[in-house]
């Protein structure tokens, strides 16, 4: 399987090239040149692997550069960080399967590939000899599962920002308390987007990104997408099995699109899944995009469901190449007008084709705060406020005749303030966050300066 660019400039590669070169040198994203399917045959075969060796089959269709054995040991290394047997089990709770995608390490669902490409990360660099730096600027979420990913790996030292005090306590302890030697948190006095844009400037700067060979773990590495693949066969098998549906409709609360994105990629796989629900919060540009083919950037709002504060979605433009059918100019045209106007138009075919793919609904704070009281209510289960708004999303658009899975992105102790408010009470601390407090911490406070930032990396990288 070869790898090629959304924008067309960078073809041929290898699998473990793509995931070395994150985003494409070409400043599009990398994609396989074909997606494999499956029969309704071939897929019955897979029904009863455990979620590990699913993992494995689903995987191997795209990578052919890595020897069978190696890769097992990588995905089975992977997902024996989750406590749950299941890995990624499913309940069904008012009629609704949830896909609970929490039990990894820190308790959401970037997990899932994070693990995954934190023991690739390492073989590949152990293999050619090499090292690497990753740099990130963070929220919440994606901070502590890439720190997780890799901490106490070989070859590879983690710098992650994250704005000083703003961030939920608990996710500043899930990072904080993390003390590897290759692992380092800055808080950063200033905002997220200061951080973010000291780390995209740090990247800019070639040289210095050269010199010591930066790496990036953000949503745009296609092996982050390839392992959450996984999970929508797992899905359907289950949801299948217990009812003999002939379809599924799939609920997702979306960010970044990636996690959508690689529904869409498992749908295009053969996995009968009729439609897939986009949520979002009052984010809505990708909701908007879906019910009236309005792509157009707003002003980004905080919301209760923060991991979902994102107008323009890094994954999109995967997305976009399918829709314009992989037709790479069409997309560097695409990309370049909306960088000038902060729109995209979109022709009533185009509309119609993404209306049989996806349906959308966007979900405000309120909403989603009445849709945890009300599901707390009703079945005595607590969603976190993304799987709130997926379900609220689901709940308004869904085919009544099909079963409905939730994607579950998180643990509700994660967002325990806003989950309080709905339901008047603290959500239930899980146990590796019992006593997280006294743990001994490491962090360094930093000026939202670049140039000190610089330095920091110059003294510390490998
Ligand atoms: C990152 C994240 C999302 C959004 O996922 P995307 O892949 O960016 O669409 C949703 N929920 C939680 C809890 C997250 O951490």
């Amino acid at each position: 399987m070869k790898y090629c660019s959304t924008r067309g400039k960078v073809k041929g590669l290898s699998f473990s090239d793509a995931v070395m070169m994150g985003l494409a040198d070409d400043g599009g994203l990398l994609l396989p040149e074909e997606i494999p399917t499956y029969s309704a045959n071939e897929l019955a075969e897979l029904g009863e692997l455990s979620y590990p060796d699913l993992a494995f089959r689903v995987i191997s269709r795209f990578v052919d550069d890595i020897p069978a054995a190696d890769l097992k040991k990588l995905i089975d290394t992977a997902y024996s960080s989750f406590e749950h047997p299941d890995t990624t089990p499913i309940v069904k709770q008012d009629g609704i399967y949830i896909l609970e995608l929490f039990h990894g390490p820190t308790l959401a669902f970037k997990d899932v590939a994070l693990q995954f490409l934190g023991n690739l990360f390492e073989y590949l660099l152990d293999k050619s000899g090499c090292r690497m730096n990753i740099i990130g600027a963070t929220s919440g979420d994606t901070g502590s599962a890439a720190i997780y990913g890799v901490r106490g790996r070989k070859n590879i030292n983690i710098f992650i920002l994250h704005p000083k005090g703003r961030v939920s306590p608990i996710q500043e302890l899930q990072m904080t308390t993390v003390t590897d030697e290759n692992v380092f948190n800055l808080a950063v006095e200033g905002t997220f987007d200061d951080a973010q844009s000291i780390v995209k400037e740090i990247f800019g700067d070639l040289d210095f990104k050269e010199k010591h060979a930066l790496g990036a773990v953000n949503s745009i590495n296609w092996a982050r997408v390839l392992a959450q693949v996984v999970y929508y066969f797992y899905a359907w098998f289950q949801v299948n099995k217990e009812t003999g549906c002939k379809e599924i409709e799939v609920s997702v609360p979306t960010g970044n699109f990636g996690d959508i994105f690689a529904g869409y990629v498992a749908k295009e796989m053969g996995v009968p899944i009729k439609r897939l629900i986009l949520a979002t919060n009052a984010n809505s540009i990708l909701s908007r995009f879906v019910n009236d083919g309005d792509y157009s950037a707003a002003e980004v709002h905080q919301s209760l469901s923060p991991s979902m504060d994102i107008q323009v979605a890094s994954n999109f433009e995967r997305y976009l190449f399918y829709l314009y059918g992989k037709d790479s100019e069409a997309v560097c045209k695409a990309m370049d007008d909306f960088k000038k106007s902060g729109i995209l138009n979109f022709t009533d075919e185009q509309l119609q084709q993404v209306q049989s793919t996806f349906t959308a609904s966007a979900v405000n704070d309120e909403e989603t705060i009445e849709a945890i009281a009300k599901f707390h209510k009703e079945t005595g289960y607590t969603l976190d406020p993304h799987t709130a708004v997926g379900v609220e999303a689901g709940c308004r658009t869904r085919d009544k005749n099909l079963p409905l899975v939730c994607l579950s992105t998180a643990h509700p102790a994660k967002f325990g303030s806003a989950v309080k408010s709905a339901i008047g009470q603290d959500p239930e601390l899980p146990t590796v966050f019992q006593g997280i407090e006294k743990k001994p911490k490491k962090l360094e406070v930093i000026a939202a300066k670049t140039e000190e930032i610089k330095a920091f990396v110059e003294k510390h990288a490998r």
